[in-house]
């Protein structure tokens, strides 16, 4: 169906994730920054890595911080440190992205996909409990939980620690959306055994390229994730003590991240304006995010729920025809991948089936965000009268 709205407005493409704009702030510091490393030559492990651990320790207030080539590659070296392998079962969410069941995988372990939540899109305690008698079932040993804090929102670790605390499990949270955000009153890095998260270009707090960081107070796992990052590293690096990576943060990044972290809190300021904006304009249309009490989100995604699979995709085509992007973070729960068909089906994971045909992400966009809201209701209406 087409709609015939007033044209009268239409504009360029608005970007999805405007990281133009952002960098436009910081382009001269981040410059000096680069320059600087090119100036001391110490691409590998330069002074600016440390820096930034020391930063990062810091703003989550936790004891160690140990950067690394991805957000991925962050979630298995915690894997890897726990000696995670075949046998374990490892509880995560089917709404995610692939990399959180991904690296479970590779370590030859089984991922046990729980269901989430209607309105945080986070993991269902309850769900996750019939999931560890599942994996029980199945002769596999439950060893953790990934909970995923996703779109920003961290999930409610307070019930997580419950369940873990009952079933021997420890925690690692895929924090990859939710850097910077807050949980009663603590930050993100905080709220877990160990944290993993991201530095990819479009996450809350991005660098331009790769890179990923891990998050943790106990001293006996960061000195393990130290070693796995440098080969297995023992005394020095041709001390091979285990079988580790080649998983470092570039210093360049790590230079680009300390100027990055000087304006996060600004930006983080901005994303919730927007976000507290679009609550107000779209409440009465559609379902709009679930922060629950004494939570903070960072952001990653302003996401709303549709009525059904075809009225997203109506909605989407007219809001691309006036220069609206949008983007359906996730199209297929990962049970359902072909990738993933191979383990063991647990119990319903109805919810995630159901919110993969009705989500539908937003723009987060300062200059864009009256258009942006006011063109989403004039359209919404329009499909809602055909
Ligand atoms: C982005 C993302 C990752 C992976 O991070 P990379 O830095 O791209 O490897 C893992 N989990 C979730 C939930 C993500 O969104």
């Amino acid at each position: 169906m087409t709609l015939k709205l007033n044209a009268k407005h239409v504009i360029d493409e608005i970007p999805f994730l405007d990281l133009k704009s952002q960098q436009n702030k910081i382009i001269t510091q981040i410059n000096k920054s680069i320059k600087r490393v090119l100036d001391h030559g110490k691409y590998i492990m330069g002074p600016e890595v440390f820096e930034l651990e020391e930063k990062l320790a810091s703003y989550s207030n936790v004891k160690n911080v140990i950067t690394c080539s991805s957000g991925t590659d962050a979630l298995m070296m915690v894997l890897m440190a726990k000696q995670i392998g075949p046998g374990d079962a490892i509880f995560l969410p089917s709404f995610t992205y692939t990399a959180t069941p991904e690296v479970v995988a590779i370590l030859g372990a089984t991922p046990i996909f729980v269901d989430v939540l209607f309105d945080t899109y986070n993991i269902d305690a309850k769900s996750l409990l019939k999931s560890i008698g599942i994996a029980k079932e199945h002769g596999l040993k439950p060893k953790a939980i990934i909970a995923v804090d996703l779109f920003g929102q961290p999930s409610d670790y307070n019930a997580l620690e419950k369940i873990a605390d009952e079933n021997e499990l420890w925690i690692l949270a895929d924090a990859a959306q939710s850097y910077g955000a807050e949980f009663l009153k603590k930050k993100v890095g905080k709220l877990a055994h160990a944290t993993a998260t991201s530095f990819f270009p479009a996450k809350p707090l991005g660098c331009y390229g790769d890179g990923g960081a891990i998050f943790t107070d106990n001293d006996e796992l960061a000195d393990t994730l130290r070693s796995i990052r440098v080969h297995g590293k023992g005394e020095h690096k041709y001390d091979n003590v285990r079988i580790g990576l080649n998983a470092r943060l570039d210093t360049i990044q790590a230079a680009i991240l300390l100027e990055k972290i000087k304006i996060f809190d600004d930006e983080l300021k901005i994303r919730q304006n927007v976000a507290d904006y679009y609550n107000k304009m779209l409440k009465n249309i559609v379902q709009v995010p679930f922060v629950i009490k004494d939570t903070k989100s960072a952001w990653a995604q302003y996401t709303i729920q549709l009525p059904d699979k075809s009225f997203r995709e109506t909605l989407m085509s007219e809001l691309k025809k006036v220069g609206i992007p949008s983007m359906i973070y996730y199209q297929k729960p990962l049970h359902l991948q072909t990738a993933y068909k191979q383990f063991p089906k647990s119990n319903s994971l109805k919810v995630s089936e159901e919110i993969s045909e009705k989500v539908l992400s937003l723009p987060i966009n300062l200059k864009h965000s009256s258009y942006i809201t006011q063109k989403f209701c004039e359209i919404f209406k329009q499909i809602f009268k055909n």
